[in-house]
């Protein structure tokens, strides 16, 4: 069943993130990236394929540069609503830390194939219309033939060599730390604040606040130890 994985690794009663539900074909599809400051900071790199986000994680995070080829390592599917969500889960929850919307937009399928059939193949082309990340893409599953269940889980990212290319890209560039969707950096939204350009529209309930106090100190303490 869509999503079941998901479900069953979060208590939704304890994390602001969403339940989310299976969303019924749309005519543009959409891409997210978020940043994720977990116990590893990493990029969570999900693409809608047939009314949910199917999701990799990116250790090293996107490039623009075609040179650089990024492992990602597939997860669980997310549902459709994960796109916009956007702070702090809390501490003892599955992914705890903090979660920025780091790029968003939509893509299409190259030539035409579709992304489930992409996807079946093992290699999905595709162009994106970011705000960071544009143009054409490639993930490709590794390993392809051997049998471990992590091995399958091996994909690579890769830039292609378009006009949007850059071969200067580097992901930890601060003005690459900031939310598509509030404009706000990663320390900022561990810290609750509002950014420097946009006014931020996340509700939270009063546990979650808490929680998020809470784990606004450990960050801080984190970002301190660099
Ligand atoms: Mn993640």
């Amino acid at each position: 069943m869509p999503l079941e994985e998901y479900r069953r690794k979060r208590k939704f009663t304890e994390t602001p993130e969403p339940a989310g539900h299976v969303r019924r074909a749309a005519r543009s599809r959409i891409f997210v990236v978020q940043k994720h400051d977990a116990s590893r900071l990493h990029y969570d790199f999900r693409l809608e394929i047939k009314g949910v986000l199917v999701s990799w994680a990116v250790p090293k995070g996107p490039s623009m540069n075609p040179a650089e080829k990024r492992l990602a390592i597939r997860t669980e599917d997310h549902p459709i609503e994960y796109a916009d969500f956007e702070g702090v889960i809390p501490e003892g929850q599955y992914g705890a830390g903090v979660v920025m919307v780091w790029d968003k937009g939509t893509y299409e399928p190259k030539d035409g194939i579709a992304p489930d059939e992409q996807f079946r193949r093992a290699k999905i082309d595709i162009a994106l219309h970011g705000e960071k990340l544009r143009g054409g893409f490639t993930l490709i599953r590794t390993g392809i033939g051997s049998t471990g269940p992590s091995e399958r889980k091996r994909w690579l990212l890769i830039k292609h060599r378009d006009q949007h290319a850059d071969p200067s890209w580097d992901i930890e560039s601060p003005e690459l730390d900031h939310s598509v969707l509030s404009g706000r950096t990663l320390k900022e939204i561990a810290e609750n604040r509002s950014g420097k350009t946009r006014r931020l529209g996340w509700h939270l309930s009063q546990a979650q606040q808490r929680a998020g106090v809470k784990r606004k100190k450990n960050i801080g303490r984190e970002l301190r130890r660099g």
